[in-house]
């Protein structure tokens, strides 16, 4: 059997490794870690669990997809929930908005809550999904540098709407069209944060994004995130593929500029292909650093997306009013965004995103306790004082949380535990800890993402959310999809 030789663990290299397996490949994975799932893992401490990254569980069905795939059964291995709420939302002046997944039922709470006019959200939404139906097939399904995707019917009648797809002003301006309320203005611009971009400068294209949240709506995995990680890992094993844990590859080893081998320890193993599941920036600079004249100069230089700071928080009491997804708003979101993108700091009164799975897994934290996993939106890494912004967006953090909930939250903080820029940076090798690959900030963002598969190095490939379509799980699902589909079965 061909072998193939996958770099890195993640949610990609684990979806590549099932894909290729499937195939007919005979496939090893190696991850410099000691576990699987990259930027999606979990910790426990002092009784608590919690998911280290991704909260917010959307496309479920690109997780079964790999199961079925296999001749599988999804739920033999996995299962989830779907969401009645979606999140619950605080703002400053008072009010609060349930997000809920039916649509009528949050027409009618945004109409109760702001005043907004019912027809505004409908309008919203229906505009939303038609940028889904024109850009789903081009833009997230299809490598945008095969000729055989511009060769299809989809992408030509795609292609001839393209004036439709918004791209030619800011999220904030059109959403600016659509609600006369700030405070809903202010809702639909946060979706710029799902792929950590600005919404002030990124293309209202990006208004796609609340079709997929509102129209396929958001899960929780009854084992909690982690679990699409070690369900998904225990399919591949059972499909022979091997996984090499604590193995860096240092270097991707080629003959002439064909991707011939890896060196991990030291030693060269052999593969007939290659696949880097790893940060796009790192597999060049690191793997492939003897090799200057081969990098895609363009698409390395691109801005990175947002990266993340986390307080992961042992509360010693519950919260009713709170669910498993809840944000507290900034007081002046531009302000905010500015602080991230212009000046590369830290907002006084950053809008705060607070997870508590422990209300879907009560387990999660001992009775009677909530896990909290409490979020703001920091610029990535280009060497900021990380260790005064930290300690200043902590004191602004705890007082704002205190301030709307109205109880002493410093004082009921059992145990704590941080991630910055910095340690994501470090942990995953996410070129300065930016959590989605490149920023979506510009109208360009989607076709300067580096392919799935290299143009200059045969029997290279690459996938994870470094690299087109981007970042998420299900993007970096569909990456994995596009990798296999450049390769015949065996
Ligand atoms: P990674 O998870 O980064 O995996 C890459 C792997 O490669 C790592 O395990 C790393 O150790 C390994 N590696 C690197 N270099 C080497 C080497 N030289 N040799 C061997 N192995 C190597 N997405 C969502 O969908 N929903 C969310 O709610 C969400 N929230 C997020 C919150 C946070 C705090 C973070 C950090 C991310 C969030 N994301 C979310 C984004 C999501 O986590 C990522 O897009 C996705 O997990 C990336 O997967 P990946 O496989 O591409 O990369």
């Amino acid at each position: 059997a061909k072998k193939a030789l996958i770099i890195g663990a993640g949610i990609a290299g684990i979806a590549a490794a099932i894909r290729l397996a499937v195939k007919g490949y005979q496939v090893e994975v190696f991850e410099a870690n000691s576990y699987a799932g990259g930027k999606l893992s979990e910790f426990k401490q002092d009784g608590f669990r919690f998911d280290a990254g991704p909260s917010l569980f959307t496309m479920p069905q690109y997780v079964d997809e790999l199961f079925t795939l296999a001749g599988k059964k999804p739920s033999d291995f996995f299962s989830y929930q779907k969401l009645n709420e979606l999140c619950r939302y605080f703002y400053e002046d008072g009010t609060t908005l349930t997000a809920y997944a039916s649509t009528d039922q949050f027409i009618a709470e945004v109409s109760k809550q702001t005043g907004e006019a019912e027809g505004s959200v409908e309008k919203y939404l229906e505009n939303s999904r038609n940028i889904y139906n024109i850009t789903n097939h081009v833009f997230l399904e299809s490598s945008l540098h095969r000729l055989k995707t511009y060769l299809n019917w989809d992408t030509v009648s795609s292609v001839l709407r393209f004036g439709q797809i918004d791209a030619f002003r800011t999220m904030n301006t059109a959403n600016e069209t659509f609600f006369t309320d700030d405070r809903m203005v202010q809702f639909y611009n946060r979706y710029a944060t799902y792929n950590g971009s600005n919404p002030y400068t990124a293309p209202a294209t990006l208004n796609v994004i609340p079709h997929l949240e509102q129209h396929y709506g958001a899960y929780f995995p009854e084992g909690g995130m982690y679990s699409i990680v070690s369900s998904l890992a225990k399919l591949a094993e059972s499909l022979n593929v091997k996984f090499h844990y604590d193995s860096p590859v240092e270097e991707i080893v080629l003959e002439k500029q064909r991707a011939k081998a890896i060196k991990v320890k030291g030693d060269i193993l052999q593969g007939d292909i290659v696949v880097s599941a790893m940060d796009v920036w790192f597999t060049y600079h690191k793997l492939l650093k003897r090799h200057p004249r081969l990098f895609p100069k363009k698409a390395l230089s691109q801005e990175r997306s947002s990266s993340a700071l986390i307080f992961y928080w042992g509360i010693k009491k519950q919260f009713p009013g709170l669910n498993l997804h809840n944000i507290f708003f900034s007081t002046d979101y531009k302000a905010e965004f500015d602080h991230i993108w212009q000046h590369r700091d830290i907002f006084h009164d950053p809008t705060i995103y607070l997870n508590i799975s422990s209300k879907y897994k009560p387990d999660d934290a001992p009775e009677g306790c909530e896990n909290w996993f409490t979020m703001i939106n920091v610029p990535a890494n280009t060497t900021q004082d990380w260790d005064s912004l930290i300690a200043g967006a902590r004191a602004n953090i705890l007082k704002k949380l205190t301030r709307i909930l109205g109880e002493d939250i410093t004082d009921l903080i059992l145990c704590e535990s941080i991630l910055d820029p910095r340690s994501i940076e470090s942990r995953t090798s996410s070129y300065q800890g930016s959590i989605y690959g490149n920023s979506s900030n510009s109208r360009f963002a989607a076709f300067l993402r580096h392919a799935n598969r290299s143009s200059k190095i045969e029997g290279l490939y690459f996938c994870g959310g470094s690299v087109h379509p981007g970042g998420g799980i299900p993007l970096c699902l569909l990456s994995a999809k596009i990798v296999s589909d450049y390769l015949p079965a065996l």
